[in-house]
């Protein structure tokens, strides 16, 4: 009774704070993303604060440019922090860079307690001592032979000046006890934990002290990471226990797997942010996908707004069971995100997706295929910006309900932005239902009529109806008086809708494709 009250007590004062630790390595990956998102509904709906902490104490992998690949994925997701290396706060600096003193701080004061070592073994005696364990079918693990090095020898070694390590003194014949939120009670053979390196040889820390002295520091209240850290879990809690501090809650998200069962791997396309940017995805349709994984709304909606997230959302409520990445299930939520824009709303997305498909490389994994070239990015934004008002509106109507992603644009709107030859090949398409004689005359007579026409919406949408009417003045299916025109129109079988689409071509063009077509028949 007494313990409850005091765990009440303590969640009432402490504020909620998480946390995104990214390592800065010029890639974001969709399961970041995932954190980043809990992250910020967790803390958005205690009133609390989302954190941003750049993980750069591997020098080994930095990568120019990395952190604002990290900045740019969250700022497109609006899923901005409310304190890191940018926007400030008062537990700076935000980059473990920054602070490496802290961490020498803590290594040393674990040292001087007991509860860290120095290690001098060499990379190749640490290679010796893997390969004969593994040829005894062990775990790889440390064999502890600095743990037991005198205080003599350890000075006589640093007065040399030998390169060094400090390890963490993991106990012996003890049951580590840890507590994740969604996973329960997990209990760790100390045994099977390794004497793990918390500072390296080249003064930066590892991962493991780094990530509890800045968790600690920061007043982070709830750690939200990836599964794959559950194994390091006992070490961390070792580490809490041994600077005498409290462990924020842990959460271990569940590993999101793909369709057939296996792990999202880094280098499938759509493990990376940028492949949803690059494909045309809509942020909020990529981000409602993802809350779902995992968790489902108390009410079994599909789509919701972030608000209604935020109102709805309880940590408590994640399941730790793995989720499958439906990607058909995302460009039909997709698809829904993109019918409820305005046109403009529209327009304006797409103008930023075409901008951003053509100012930057891919950063993604190695498998990305599209159908798109860079000229056609570049094409289609030379051509939407030079359409009329009214015709960008319409095109925005046209295609709304037409494409899931922006990526769908194309073949579809082939027409609007590209030459086709009036070759044999053409007009084998044109005859596909009726001969050269039949569909002459036909289009001879429509030509006439859009001749006449002065094109118009409201005119064009008339002649549309006369065709319509045609069908049984000639006694041809609505489908085959339909047919020639389209394929005159378009070069193809596919486009929008016919009439809007020659309204938007406007009529010099159109007259120009069916003089083209007549000739050639
Ligand atoms: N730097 C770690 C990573 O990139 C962060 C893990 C954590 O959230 O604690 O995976």
């Amino acid at each position: 009774m007494k313990n409850s009250n005091s765990v009440q007590n303590k969640s009432k004062i402490k504020k909620v704070r998480t946390r995104l630790g990214p390592s800065p390595t010029g890639f974001a990956h969709l399961g970041t993303i995932y954190q980043a998102m809990i992250d910020k509904v967790w803390a958005e709906k205690n009133g609390g604060q989302f954190v941003l902490r750049i993980e750069d104490t591997d020098i080994k992998r930095f990568v120019e440019g990395a952190e604002n690949v990290i900045y740019d994925s969250l700022n497109w997701f609006k899923l901005i922090p409310d304190e890191g290396p940018i926007y400030g706060g008062e537990y700076g600096p935000y980059r473990q860079s920054e602070r490496l003193n802290l961490y020498k701080k803590y290594a040393e004061k674990l040292v001087k307690e007991d509860k860290a070592y120095y290690c001098f073994c060499s990379k190749e005696r640490l290679d010796e001592v893997r390969k004969q364990q593994q040829n005894e079918g062990k775990q790889p693990m440390y064999d502890k032979h600095c743990r037991h090095l005198s205080k003599e020898e350890v000075q006589k070694k640093l007065d040399a000046g030998e390169s060094h390590v400090i390890r963490m003194k993991v106990p012996e014949n003890e049951t580590i006890i840890v507590e994740d939120l969604i996973r329960g009670t997990i209990e760790f053979d100390s045994n099977l934990v390794d004497d793990q390196v918390i500072m390296k040889s080249d003064g930066f820390p590892t991962y493991h002290l780094a990530v509890v002295v800045d968790d600690h520091l920061m007043n982070i209240t709830y750690v939200i990471r990836g599964p794959e850290w559950i194994t390091s879990f006992p070490k961390h809690k070792l580490l809490y226990d041994y600077l005498g501090w409290e462990m924020p809650v842990f959460v271990h998200t569940p590993i999101i797997n793909n369709m057939d069962g296996s792990k999202l791997s880094k280098r499938q396309g759509h493990a990376s942010v940028d492949w949803y940017r690059r494909k045309g995805y809509l942020p909020e349709a990529v981000l409602n996908f993802i809350a779902l994984l995992g968790w489902s709304h108390p009410e079994e909606k599909e789509i919701f707004s972030w608000q209604e997230y935020v109102n709805v959302f309880d940590l408590k409520n994640l399941s730790a069971v793995n989720p499958k990445l439906d990607l058909k299930k995302l460009d039909w939520m997709n698809g829904q995100y993109m019918q409820t824009l305005t046109n403009e709303q529209f327009l304006d997305k797409l103008y930023n997706w075409l901008t951003y498909c053509i100012d930057n490389e891919y950063v993604g994994a190695t498998e990305y295929e599209t159908h798109w070239t860079k000229q056609d990015y570049i094409d289609v934004f030379n051509w939407l910006r030079n359409l009329d008002e009214d015709k960008k509106l319409l095109f925005a109507e046209i295609n709304k309900p037409r494409v899931k992603i922006f990526e769908d644009l194309l073949p579809l709107n082939n027409l609007f932005i590209k030459n086709f030859n009036i070759d044999e090949e053409f007009i084998e398409l044109l005859n596909k239902y009726k001969n050269s004689e039949e569909n002459k005359e036909h289009l001879e007579w429509i030509a006439d009529l859009l001749k006449n026409s002065d094109f118009s919406l409201a005119h064009l949408k008339n002649i549309e109806l006369q065709v319509k009417n045609r069908a049984d003045e000639v006694g041809w299916k609505i489908m085959e008086v339909f047919y020639p025109i389209r394929v005159t129109v378009a070069g193809s079988k596919v486009s929008p809708p016919l009439f809007e689409s020659m309204f938007i071509l406007g009529k010099e063009k159109v007259i120009e494709r069916f003089d083209k077509a007549l000739e050639a028949l």
